[in-house]
């Protein structure tokens, strides 16, 4: 079987928070998030054979726990998400999985045939306002995106639903960009859909620090990144709905926020 691969990371702290991990980037989304840092993996195709990423997996078995499947969209890529989540059961690793959430017929099928620990699935912007959502995954800057903002959310809020009504471990994030997704109008709006949604106060939601630098639309890349005070001022915002909101900054890295002590 041959997988449309990007890179991998040998071992990673960061993509699982408490794991350390192997991390395979696959290519191709159906999304142009206008703040893409990953937009190489978007474009051009590199097809490679499902052992070269088998025998990765075996030579970092010693040093990590988890396998985490990212992109680009993994879930693009059916076939060989599932048979890399198989192969690192069989050696068992913990499979987790970050999604933009387009997919929620393949989550399913992950969860039935219990190939997968924990989902991360995004949540670009109000699950409920797909103007917001249109701008988010680049419907208004790219010509290239063929999906319907209305059908994303629908699908989006689909899969958030697959997952909390199974056992697997449900993580939603949001990356936040100064002046694209990122006021508190931005995070109340969006925790607010979270709840609407779901219903529950508890599930864990990290605001993650977006950074310009490399974004996919040139004119993102002079924006300064939300420091982590601006982050943390919004995640007061979100726990207006929300209880476990954390952020993620490459200053602090991961942290919990807790009001009662700040
Ligand atoms: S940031 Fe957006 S465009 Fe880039 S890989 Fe993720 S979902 Fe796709």
């Amino acid at each position: 079987m041959k997988i449309n691969y990007g890179n991998t990371v040998p071992i990673s702290t960061v993509d699982w928070h408490g794991k350390v991990s192997i991390v395979f980037f696959l290519r191709g989304c159906p999304y142009r998030c206008p703040y893409c840092q990953n937009h190489a993996l978007l474009f051009e195709k590199n097809m490679v054979d499902v052992s070269v990423l088998e025998e990765e997996i075996k030579s970092s078995r010693p040093f990590v726990s988890s396998v985490v499947l990212s992109g680009g969209e993994p879930l693009m890529q059916k076939g060989a998400v599932v048979h890399l989540a198989g192969f690192a059961k069989k050696n068992g690793m913990l499979v987790g999985i970050h999604t933009c959430g387009h997919y929620p017929g393949v989550i399913e099928e992950l969860i039935d045939a219990d190939l997968v620990d924990k989902f991360f699935i995004d949540v670009k912007a109000p699950l409920d306002n797909s103007r917001m959502y249109s701008k988010a995954i680049g419907c208004q800057d790219f010509s290239d995106v063929h999906v319907d903002p209305k059908i994303s959310m629908e699908k989006v809020s689909r899969s958030i639903s697959i997952v909390l009504g199974s056992r697997v471990e449900l993580e939603l994030r949001t990356t936040l960009i100064r002046d694209l997704i990122g006021s508190d109008d931005d995070v109340r709006l969006i925790a607010r859909s979270i709840y609407d949604l779901t219903g529950r106060r508890d599930i864990p939601y990290a605001l993650q620090q977006g950074s310009t630098a490399d974004a996919m639309l040139g004119s993102l890349r002079k924006i300064r990144p939300l420091s982590r005070d601006e982050l943390v001022d919004l995640a007061s915002v979100a726990c207006e709905f929300l209880d476990n909101v954390y952020v993620r900054t490459r200053e602090k890295g991961n942290e919990k926020i807790n009001f009662e002590s700040i």
